[in-house]
């Protein structure tokens, strides 16, 4: 079963070692954990459902509040205080295509809003009803997850866009393909969730992001269906699949997708480094990613970011000696691990990673042991379950990303760590900051940022301190002149700094589209823009 106010399956733990505790302890204070509600607390806050009876609508309150939040902070905070003030007020879990047509035709009778529903993870409160909304329906699409036709010769999958990371990789898998799309989220998140959210996975060097994979489909919007055409390429005018790729829910509901699939690789490795300093491993990455040197993944980790992964790694007595090791070879506390992937054709993989340990030899850096590239790519998913542990800790966990050309990554980064780290000054709290490049493209990269601080014993003094760091790195991203999401998308939290970005020209054709095939605004309304 899926935690109903944390992430994951409940049947995984994942606690990290008495040394973290000690080493948080240190950077930002002791911490207690806040009382949990159960989840019949919470159900038993909810009002009775306001949608007209359906056979394919259920309206039991546990099943509302089991959709009715995501994965962000936030969400969270309203979760585990069991105060869930906004529910959808009925949700669907449509098994065919017609189902999704006929739901959004009941929809409009009853003068309901629509919430398209894939996994729930996202993290920046695409699926909350909001306040003041009319009767919510959410349509869960879990259902909606076969893989209907595999074109071998072109390389084409069509699934239904509810289909869940491991079950599409599954189907794939036995024919011999992959998708190649990973995001942390895998266990969970949905192929109609990556294309709404424009999602990227942490293989997007060699397979794409989500936007290079998806081809054609199928949605069904309150203006009627909407097909989209797989072509390899195409000169006929905008291209309508870029209407959809980051729509979140708002121009109606993906219910198949057409993806462009690739055979499974011969060999796949990951790899550790260690670099100098931040100049120094930016500076590879950089020319590694603008030489195409044929890497599938890159993780740049700043200073603080290198030390707190091998704390939280727990291997206090490994960093120990690591570090004695490493300053021997001239590397000191200004060192920067770099992990990469290498997947492909077995000579392939063996030239890239000959090619790449010159590369790092010539920057001044060193190998790293194999077992820290083997521990990174055991905890790939894992590591979100952290997020639990730490939370029954006292501690919060967040994260803000962006993208910027190569000139000023550097810089947004500073600013980044540097509001994130005086944001709660003025109350006495310290946060932690760290921050790793992980999508690098040759004109510029990602920049991930991770803020711990602790969480206070009332969960609204925490939504405020949240509030406080949140507005505050949105802030600087802006002023720094990133785009406020490179994989996250906009939601509600994003909404506020989109204007920005878009202009107000841009905002005004969004919303042209919008209203072209949602003419009622019924559909997800106030999330986007
Ligand atoms: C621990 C963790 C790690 C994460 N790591 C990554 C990462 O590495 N990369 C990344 O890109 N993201 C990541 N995310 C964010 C999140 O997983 C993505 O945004 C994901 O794409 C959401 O997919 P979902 O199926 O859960 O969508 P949901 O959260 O259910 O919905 C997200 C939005 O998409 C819309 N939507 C969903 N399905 C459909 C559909 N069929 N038709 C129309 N609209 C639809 C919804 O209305 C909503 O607006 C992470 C999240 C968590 C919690």
């Amino acid at each position: 079963m899926r935690r109903w106010n944390g992430w994951g399956l409940d049947s995984i733990d994942v606690q990290p070692r008495p040394a973290t505790e000690d080493f948080l302890r240190q950077a930002i204070g002791a911490s207690e954990r806040p009382r949990d509600a159960t989840l019949a607390e919470a159900a038993s806050a909810i009002g009775a459902s306001r949608l007209p009876a359906h056979p394919l609508v259920e309206v039991d309150p546990r099943v509302r509040l089991l959709h009715a939040r995501g994965q962000s902070f936030p969400d969270w905070i309203d979760l585990r205080s069991g105060r869930v003030p906004t529910t959808p007020d009925g949700v669907a879990f449509p098994t065919q295509r017609a189902q999704v047509a006929e739901l959004l035709s009941y929809a409009a009778e009853a003068g309901a809003r629509v919430i398209p529903y894939g996994g729930g993870t996202s993290v920046v409160g695409h699926i909350n009803p909001l306040a003041g909304d009319p009767p919510v329906l959410t349509i869960a699409l879990g259902h909606l997850a076969s893989l209907d036709a595999l074109d071998e010769e072109s390389h084409l999958a069509t699934f239904g866009a509810g289909v869940s990371g491991p079950a599409l990789e599954a189907q794939l898998r036995a024919h011999g393909y992959t998708l190649g799309h990973f995001p942390q989220s895998f266990e969970h998140s949905t192929l109609g969730g990556w294309i709404a959210t424009r999602s990227s996975g942490q293989q997007s060097i060699r397979y794409g992001r989500i936007e290079d994979l998806f081809v054609g489909g199928h949605l069904e919007t309150p203006s009627g269906a909407l097909d989209l055409p797989c072509f390899p390429a195409s000169a006929a005018g905008p291209d309508l699949r870029e209407f959809v790729l980051g729509s979140e829910g708002r121009l109606g509901i993906i219910t198949d997708a057409v993806v462009r699939v690739s055979q499974l690789p011969e060999e796949e490795r990951f790899r550790a480094f260690f670099l100098p300093s931040w100049e120094v491993g930016s500076r590879l990455v950089r020319e590694l990613a603008q030489a195409r040197l044929g890497l599938s993944m890159v993780r740049l980790s700043n200073p603080i970011e290198t030390r707190t992964q091998l704390q939280l790694a727990g291997h206090p007595t490994l960093a120990k000696v690591l570090g004695g090791v490493l300053r021997l070879r001239g590397l000191d506390d200004r060192r920067c691990m770099l992990v990469v992937g290498i997947t492909g054709s077995k000579r392939h993989v063996h030239q890239v990673e000959r090619a790449l340990r010159w590369e790092v030899l010539a920057a001044g850096g060193v190998a790293a042991p194999k077992a820290i590239a083997a521990a990174w790519r055991r905890g790939r998913f894992r590591n979100a379950y952290l997020r639990n542990a730490l939370w029954e800790r006292g501690y919060g966990i967040d994260t803000v990303e962006t993208a910027l050309p190569w000139a000023r990554v550097t810089s947004a980064m500073n600013h980044i760590e540097d509001a994130a780290k005086s944001a709660l000054e003025a109350e006495g709290e310290r946060s932690l900051v760290f921050t790793h490049l992980s999508h690098v493209y040759p004109v510029g990269s990602s920049v991930y940022t991770t803020m711990v601080f602790r969480l206070a014993s009332d969960p609204d003094a925490t939504r405020e301190r949240w509030s406080r760091l949140k507005e505050a790195v949105s802030q600087a991203i802006v002023l720094a002149g990133g785009t406020i999401s490179h994989q996250h998308g906009v939601g509600a939290d994003h909404r506020p700094y989109l204007l920005t970005e878009k202009g107000k020209l841009g905002i005004a054709a969004i919303e042209g589209v919008l209203s072209a095939l949602d003419p009622e605004g019924r559909m997800n309304p106030g999330k986007l823009c």
